[in-house]
């Protein structure tokens, strides 16, 4: 959208209704429609996803709940497609090795939180990542191993 800085330009509205598109102002609609999202760097198409779209322009908003859903499903997709462990298999063998999420993610040296995001379904561990974590998982003496070399 263009706006002159002349005076005889439309003036903006101060306040949006709930429901008006935040680029044109058109009343938006609820649709269902497949939805791309990024994971990883690989863009994900997920199905039947809940949003609001301006008829006129096309704008795309969400609100919290489905973004929140929109990304736990592409999480999920990605992974099932690169045959990755799933968030539950991630917490059964954090669990079964007697480690905290932060423990787990500073043996692997990595952030704080990044088991917690893959455990909740909001990131996916890359293909790398998966492959040490099934070592950890299925050869012993791994987490001896990396108890005595983590930083
Ligand atoms: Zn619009």
């Amino acid at each position: 959208m263009k706006r002159a800085a002349t005076s005889n330009s439309e003036p903006r509205p101060a306040v949006l209704s709930e429901d008006a598109c935040p680029t044109c102002g058109t009343a938006m609609q609820a649709m269902t429609t497949e939805l791309p999202f990024v994971v990883n760097g690989e863009k994900v198409v997920v199905p039947e996803v809940s949003h609001l779209a301006c008829p006129s322009c096309g704008e795309v908003v969400l609100r919290y709940d489905e973004s929140k859903t929109l990304q736990e499903r592409a999480v999920e997709m990605y992974r099932h497609s690169h045959a990755l462990l799933s968030a539950d298999e991630i917490r059964a063998l954090r669990q079964r090795l007697h480690l905290t999420q932060a423990q787990l993610a500073a043996l692997l040296q990595l952030g704080p939180n990044t088991v917690s995001r893959w455990e909740a379904g909001r990131n996916a561990q890359n293909g790398a990542m998966d492959v040490l974590l099934k070592i950890v998982r299925d050869v012993p003496g791994t987490l001896d191993y990396l108890k005595m070399h983590a930083a």
